[in-house]
């Protein structure tokens, strides 16, 4: 599989790299990071501690996307918009793990999966595929006088907040009750007062070197039922960024997501 990395230097670019290199069938084609970088033309394989890949890191997306099959972009939700255009003008699908996006990228994706597969998932993880999917059913399950709480923490470097991991766990909770997610209502606990029925609050911890803790609370009358993901290694989200890139290269356009990748087995 020929794969273009965006946000190559950082964290994740760093980590899908080593994750590629152990699963063996990834070839990079192209090394994307930001204009300015210190580390613009640094080999990619030895920014991760490995031997050189002969990848440089570049700042040109569109340049790059001549030889590629699929554009893996954890970068910066400010680059989205362009990496989207690029991709769908270029004929090359596109797994997107940046969160934080700004509301004017569902359009933008939705256009561009006319034209290529396109898929943007918060967090490519086993578990958390799964716990979307056990928090959908606990939602669904439960009567609406149990309070839904997700709690989420993350290293200090962590830029937006809460998680775009949270925000898509309350996005299953609310379509499981069967009512709109409504990001503009999300409550941080800052506001005070009482807490309004119905609503889904968050609450967010930085510090350290959290990969990425959340759990979701349903909280009854003499009961409650909490439902948790932990992430210790932050190669899960890249083996499973890489996964969902081997299945979107073989796919026709449209918009996916992880649930398309991890084919769970029931819980129902
Ligand atoms: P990071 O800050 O370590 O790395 C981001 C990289 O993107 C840096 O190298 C930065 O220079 C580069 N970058 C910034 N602007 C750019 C641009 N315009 N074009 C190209 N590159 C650019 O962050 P990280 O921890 O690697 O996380 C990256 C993103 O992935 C964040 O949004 C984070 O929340 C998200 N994330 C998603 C998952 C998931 O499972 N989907 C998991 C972990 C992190």
């Amino acid at each position: 599989m020929r794969v273009v990395i965006v946000g190559a230097s950082g964290r994740m670019g760093l980590a899908i790299t080593r994750a590629a290199v152990e699963m063996g069938d990834v070839m990079f084609v192209g090394a994307i990071d930001r204009a300015g970088a210190s580390v613009v033309g640094r080999d990619l394989g030895e920014l991760a501690g490995l031997p050189a890949i002969g990848t440089r890191v570049t700042t040109d997306l569109a340049a790059a996307l001549g030889d590629a099959e699929v554009v893996i972009d954890f970068s910066a939700a400010s680059a989205t918009l362009g990496n989207l255009a690029a991709c769908a003008s270029a004929g090359v699908p596109i797994v997107i793990g940046t969160t934080g996006l700004d509301a004017d990228v569902d359009g933008a994706a939705e256009r561009a999966a006319l034209q290529i597969p396109v898929l943007i998932a918060a967090n490519t993880s086993l578990g958390v595929t799964l716990l979307l999917e056990l928090v959908r059913q606990a939602a669904r399950s439960l009567p609406t006088d149990f309070d839904i709480e997700i709690v989420e923490a993350h290293h200090r470097h962590k830029r937006d907040a809460p998680s775009g991991t949270a925000l898509a766990l309350g996005r299953a909770a609310s379509s499981g009750r069967d009512v709109e997610f409504q990001p503009s209502v999300l409550r941080h606990h800052a506001d005070g007062g009482v807490r309004p029925a119905g609503a889904i609050g968050y609450a967010v911890v930085r510090g350290g070197d959290v990969v990425g803790d959340h759990t979701v609370s349903f909280l009854g009358a003499g009961e409650r039922v909490l439902l948790s993901h932990q992430a210790t290694d932050r190669a899960i989200f890249a083996r499973g960024a890489l996964r969902a890139a081997k299945f979107l290269s073989t796919q026709a356009p449209g918009r996916y997501e992880m649930g398309d990748v991890i084919r769970l087995k029931s819980i129902v």
